[in-house]
């Protein structure tokens, strides 16, 4: 059973009872059904309490039953809550901490709700790309009132019972509790007062009207397009509370049902509820149990106050955990200092952050030239030239100065961890900690694992991602790890799309269409055109017979950067970042084809688009493989998270599976074919090859 029955008195208490948050699964369904079922049955008892055992009344919908037949097994959240509703004994819920979604949907159901103070009351579907379900779009516009109603289910952000409590005219809450305390009493003593009124009131019968009714809706309409442009599920938000205003509760239950149903169907919704799960399986590692010891980290050293360094110790400020920031040169330290200090100054200018709270960060914040100083930190994170003799230098540093059990971690975006770690006499120690840029603001964090790395560190580390709010995905030792890796074969993707013909601003339009934050070449010059640069210089040196477009080196020659000169592949004016065309690029770009003797040839949006994102999943299919990235949802989540694919295609690799691998093997079949491209690299991964004959996808 997955809820309690009990009799005090003359009140039954149904308490919910589905850790964590008691979600409302099947069997947890089935007991409130029975619950109500036995106190109706029991003369002795005048009225009934649902409640929520532990940390939640109810968190919604049980996210184990997600895509499982079981969410829609009789009795579903419908028939539950038209259970309660129709109880010929009051129902209250006591309401506390977490009320979400189904929850929500539950409580009113009931007749009257108790809640505690600093609830928080939120009905989150829209985030996986539905509405409520359960009459919540026709229940809460008539229990809190229309606008505020629309608000809530359209952001799905949680808000604090006090505040819905102060809405005129709500009737939502029939009585605020003293305390989360004090909630059962005085839901017991309420439960009695009401238990001889009748009719039994229900949300269903209380009228439902907007004053500009028209007007409202057209507004509400106007201004959710503007947010939500690639997602279906906001619109049909506002279409729904429509109708709670305009027809019978039962015609509203109908129509909510149908867009309810027509949105799971959705590819938008499908990928949000696959990203849904891939940020909880990201933090769950195979082979390290989720009970694995961590290690503590109360201190940080940061070594290198570089453009890395300091919005690495950024991240630990803001969580409340002390940072010593390393370097060689006392000038550098003030710059790295100075750096911070602007990047706290122009937030609370803005009004983001509170004076008072950057001091207490600022505070948090020291420096040294010392090792010594730093021997006694838990966790020292290493941000120093990308140069493996430097590296070298400082990691035999570490190893004779650090205390034992100190976590040593580098940010290293390319050079080889193990060797790294292997400068030390504590291999085991050692872990990758490599974190995006702008480090203070990026949530992306790949957790490199060595192969000495221990388990006890990767936890720790995963732990510590947490602690400092960012999505850590586990990537294994390769060049470039996941993110890079893959972006490596978008780029030279986008380069041989220029070779053939294609501008930086059709390529870059095609793929903001697609959904990217940003097209691959608006990207470069943002990042720095140079950073690739010197990148591929590496690659070429290391191997000469790798192919790519060479006007991305010719465009550097020109010392054309990006951004930060105001000119890459597109000009910029100062202090602004649109991206204005430019023609001496036009004319390199066309000088570079007629040496290369290529007839440039109209490009259509979709092959840029299939190109760039199959090249992306191609090469993930490899790293997926050799196990670099151990499950498919870690590399949605990277390109997610770091890369600003579109969230409403789920990823890469989920945008894949939408297409089908069988279409995805086709087309890079197809490209292979194409002369001025890299048949090689079009070659199916073994692994792609493989699902996609048997009809299987990645996720
Ligand atoms: P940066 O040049 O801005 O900063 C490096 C800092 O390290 C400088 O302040 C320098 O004075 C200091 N330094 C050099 N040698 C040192 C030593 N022996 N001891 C102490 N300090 C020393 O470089 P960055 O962009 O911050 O990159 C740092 C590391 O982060 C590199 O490994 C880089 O690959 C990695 N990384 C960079 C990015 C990025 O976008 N910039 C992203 C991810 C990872």
């Amino acid at each position: 059973m997955s809820a309690d029955f009990q009799i005090h008195g003359d009140v039954a208490v149904i308490t919910l009872k589905n850790p964590p948050v008691n979600g409302l699964g099947l069997e947890t369904r089935r007991a409130v059904v029975a619950g109500i079922a036995q106190a109706v049955a029991d003369a002795s008892v005048k009225a009934v309490i649902i409640t929520g055992h532990g940390k939640a009344f109810s968190g919604g919908a049980d996210v184990r039953e997600f895509g499982s037949t079981k969410a829609f097994q009789e009795p579903n959240l419908l028939s539950v809550i038209s259970c309660v509703e129709n109880c010929s004994k009051p129902v209250v819920a006591a309401m506390h901490s977490v009320v979400m979604g189904g929850g929500l949907e539950l409580a009113m159901g009931c007749h009257y709700r108790i809640c505690a103070p600093d609830t928080s009351i939120s009905m989150p579907e829209v985030k996986l790309g539905l509405i409520p379900g359960a009459g919540g779009t026709q229940r809460m516009p008539r229990a809190l009132g229309v606008e505020p109603a629309l608000n809530m289910i359209v952001s799905g952000e949680s808000i604090k019972s006090e505040m819905l409590s102060m809405l005129p005219g709500q009737k939502l809450f029939d009585q605020m509790a003293l305390s989360p305390q004090s909630l059962m009493d005085e839901a017991l003593a309420f439960a009695r007062e009401v238990a001889d009124l009748r009719p039994l009131p229900k949300v269903r019968d209380l009228p439902c009207k907007h004053p500009q009714g028209d007007a409202y809706f057209q507004f509400a309409r106007n201004m959710v397009k503007g947010m939500a442009k690639h997602f279906p599920a906001p619109p049909k938000c506002v279409d729904v509370v429509e109708m709670a205003t305009k027809k019978k509760f039962d015609e509203g239950m109908l129509f909510e049902r149908e867009q309810f149903i027509n949105l799971m169907w959705t590819p938008e919704s499908r990928a949000l509820r696959h990203l849904f799960g891939a940020q909880r399986a990201a933090s769950k590692i195979a082979d390290v149990p989720s009970d694995t010891p961590v290690r503590e980290i109360h201190s940080v050293a940061v070594i290198g106050a570089g453009t890395m360094g300091g919005g690495i110790a950024m991240n630990f400020l803001n969580a409340g955990i002390a940072v010593k920031l390393l370097e060689t040169k006392q000038q550098a330290l003030d710059r790295g200092l100075a750096t911070i200090t602007q990047n706290y100054q122009a937030r609370v200018n803005k009004g983001t952050l509170k004076a008072n709270k950057m001091a207490e960060r600022m505070a948090l914040l020291s420096t040294t030239l010392l090792y010594e100083d730093i021997s006694q930190a838990d966790l020292v994170i290493e941000a120093v030239f990308e140069d493996m003799g430097v590296k070298e230098a400082v990691f035999k540093q570490l190893d004779a100065v650090m205390k034992q059990g100190a976590i040593l971690a580098s940010n290293t975006s390319t050079l080889d961890l193990n060797t790294i770690a292997h400068f030390t006499q504590r291999p085991q120690d050692v872990v990758g900690l490599h974190f995006f840029s702008p480090a203070n603001v990026m949530k992306l964090l790949e957790v490199v694992r060595g192969q000495d790395t221990a388990k006890d560190v990767l936890a720790t580390a995963m732990n510590v991602a947490k602690t400092i709010k960012k999505i850590a995905v586990v990537s294994g030792v390769c060049d470039g790890f996941i993110g890079n890796r893959m972006i490596d074969q978008y780029a030279r993707q986008a380069g041989f799309l220029l070779d053939e013909g294609c501008t930086p601003e059709q390529v870059d339009r095609a793929m903001e269409q697609f959904g990217w934050a940003m097209g691959p070449f608006r990207m470069s010059d943002l990042a720095g055109n140079d950073i690739g640069w010197a990148i591929r210089k590496r690659q070429y040196s290391e191997n000469p017979k790798r192919r790519y477009s060479k006007t991305a080196d010719l465009l550097c020659e020109q010392g054309r950067f990006g951004q930060k000169t105001g000119a890459g592949w597109y000009d910029y004016k100062p202090g602004k970042r649109e991206a204005i065309p430019n023609k001496d690029v036009e004319a390199m770009l066309a000088k570079h084809r007629e040496a290369l003797g290529i007839k440039a040839r109209k490009i259509s949006d979709e092959e840029i688009v299939q190109r760039l994102n199959l090249a992306l999943v191609n090469e993930a299919a490899h790293i997926l493989q050799e196990g670099v990235a151990s499950k498919a949802s870690d590399i949605d989540m990277v390109y997610i998270s770091g890369y600003g694919f579109p969230m409403h295609r789920g990823g890469p690799m989920n945008y894949a599976d939408e297409l089908g691998l069988f279409n995805v093997v086709q087309a890079m079949q197809r490209f292979a074919t194409n002369p001025h491209d890299d048949a090689e690299f079009w070659q199916p991964a073994p692994l792609l090859a493989q699902l996609a004959a048997e009809g299987k996808t990645f996720n």
